[in-house]
């Protein structure tokens, strides 16, 4: 696992600064102005001028960005990496089935349930959903209970929030009958 890393260390966004929806067209500006102030030669013409301990390291740093920006298949795939590396990062919480607010629908038999966010808006998930992810919601009064109906070894759903890009683990205990 590398994700305390991956929240420190910095993008190849951040290392050409340019924006992650910036086109190839920005990123190639960008890339080519980040290597006019960093090439070696010139740094080491101005060292009481450089933010950089070491430039050749900085130098190669703003190559291998621009070898995987540059190019779009290359940087569709690390977009993708980013993504996931960020979600795992951004779970908030983790939560079981009764710490969750059930709402029933009254026009239909979709069950809601809710857990606020720090954000103050809500993560939900409704019965329905949960179908469709396997699980069947089981109300006996106000006790709720999931029953995972073939996939068996899920353990845990990601909710996410309705408006932040926080996350919450909804943990689901097995029944051992
Ligand atoms: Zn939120």
């Amino acid at each position: 696992m590398q994700l305390d890393n991956n929240t420190i260390r910095q993008t190849h966004y951040n290392i050409l600064n340019v924006k992650e929806d910036a086109s190839q067209d920005e990123i190639r500006t960008h890339y080519k102005s980040a290597l006019l102030t960093s090439h070696p030669d010139k740094l080491l013409q101005h060292t009481t001028n450089s933010n950089y301990n070491d430039p050749q390291s900085k130098f190669l740093e703003i190559q291998t960005a621009w070898e995987i920006l540059g190019d779009v298949k290359s940087r569709a795939l690390y977009d993708m990496e980013l993504r996931v590396s960020r979600q795992e990062d951004i779970v908030a919480d983790e939560i079981e089935l009764d710490d969750l607010a059930v709402e029933v629908s009254s026009d239909s038999d979709v069950v809601e349930l809710f857990y606020q966010c720090r954000c103050g808006d809500y993560f939900s998930i409704d019965s329905s959903e949960l179908e469709e992810m396997g699980f069947q919601l089981l109300t006996e009064g106000n006790k709720l209970s999931l029953r995972a109906r073939d996939s068996a070894d899920v353990a845990s759903i990601v909710l996410p929030c309705g408006s932040c890009s926080l996350k919450i683990r909804l943990l689901i205990k097995q029944d051992t009958s």
